[in-house]
């Protein structure tokens, strides 16, 4: 089935006791059973709930896997992943990893005996360097935050096939309309759902997708266990949600080409980087990985102060300033005094966080209108 129609169709079948064309939101904590043990598949809705499963279907056919788990929050669905790991054990990350996913690394599991090296994974070498007989864990993102850096997926793959090292993705930036790691060689891809999947900004909720059933049982038992788990609520959203995905990411993408090429012209622009523009350093890898190239993108005013990024950002009137990305709404926002404040000036500036640059989450609405925003303001 092709990619559209798996977005429309995949996980859904009408409700068998009513008919119902769409999965109703079973807002139920417990299942009645005839006899003890004897019941239809639900017993408690932490292990199990009909809304929550018809949505793990979905994420997992989307992503070309055979098992959905979904959480509570992208956060909680990479808490999960750590969770197979032990004392001792050693994960090897990228060094502009997701700001949470870092804390969650060296704040929370860190104190727990688990060793994380962060690394420039633009050159795999570095990966496989950083790789020891202690390592049960490659965690990637890509493309990454802010400066949407490209890591070549089969490439880490290869280093990590054949050996007890799982291969996990961050998946969120891309959403699966655009890139399917699992097909590259993932063991496990994660989504903060509530960005492109979701789409709506209008919930938080997290998922892992996986192929292989002893792994799947794993997270399952974790997920169980420590019962980070969704509401139904918030299942139904997403599974509305992503019966427009293609249709968004096709816009996003459409409309990030516009405004890419256009901020590459502008005489007040430094640097524009987006996966899709020949200039970008791992573009070769992007058109190679992936299906397009999304309406992420950061960019500097040139001279770089951040007296400059405050004005322009506080004169748009159609990209808002806000944290998150990946809504139907076009976004900006400041990464060095927000998302990236926490790190040292000088490191920040030497990945590419200067202090006039701004990520934008292109939105769908008319590329005309948005680019007629940025002239403004830039003006
Ligand atoms: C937002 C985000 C997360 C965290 O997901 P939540 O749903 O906010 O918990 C993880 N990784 C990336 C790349 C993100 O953008």
């Amino acid at each position: 089935m092709k990619f559209s129609t798996k977005a429309v169709h995949a996980g859904v079948e009408p409700d068998p006791s009513t008919g119902a064309i769409m999965t109703p939101i079973f807002q139920t904590s417990t299942y009645v059973q005839a006899a003890p043990g004897d019941h239809k598949g639900y017993e408690y809705s932490r292990t199990h709930n009909p809304t929550r499963t018809a949505l793990q279907h979905a994420l997992a056919a989307l992503e070309n896997g055979k098992h959905g788990l979904c959480f509570a929050s992208g956060m909680a669905s990479i808490d999960a992943v750590v969770k197979l790991l032990k004392p001792g054990d050693e994960v090897v990350s990228t060094n502009d990893l997701y700001g949470g996913t870092y804390r969650l690394f060296t704040k929370i599991f860190e104190p727990y005996g688990i060793k994380f090296q962060f690394v420039d994974m633009g050159d795999p070498a570095n990966i496989a360097a950083a790789i020891t007989p202690k390592t049960k864990l490659v965690w990637v993102e890509t493309p990454t935050n802010p400066t949407l850096r490209i890591v070549d997926l089969a490439a880490v793959a290869e280093l990590t096939k054949g050996k007890d090292i799982l291969l996990a993705v961050d998946n969120t930036f891309a959403s699966p309309f655009l890139q399917n790691p699992m097909d590259l060689g993932a063991d496990i891809v994660m989504h903060s759902v509530t960005k492109f999947l979701g789409g709506h900004s209008d919930v938080v909720l997290g998922a892992l997708v996986v192929n292989d059933d002893d792994l799947a049982e794993r997270l399952a038992f974790i997920q169980n266990s420590c019962g980070g788990t969704p509401g139904p609520q918030d299942c139904f959203l997403v599974l509305r949600g992503i019966k427009t995905l293609h249709l968004r990411m096709e816009r996003h993408s459409s409309n990030g080409r516009a405004i890419a090429e256009w901020l590459v012209k502008h005489p007040k622009v430094g640097r524009v980087y987006w996966p899709g523009l020949p200039s970008h350093a791992n573009h070769e890898v992007a058109k190679r990985q992936m299906r397009d190239f999304g309406g992420m993108m950061s960019f500097t005013i040139k001279g770089d102060h951040q007296a400059d990024a405050t004005k322009f950002l506080s004169s748009c009137q159609l990209f808002t300033l806000a944290e998150s990305l990946g809504g139907v709404e076009s976004l900006m926002g400041h990464p060095a005094s927000m998302t990236h404040a926490s790190i040292p000036r000088e490191a920040r500036i030497l990945s590419g966080v200067t202090d006039s640059l701004i990520r934008l989450s292109v939105g769908v609405e008319d590329p005309q209108d948005l680019i007629d925003d940025l002239a403004q303001a830039l003006g």
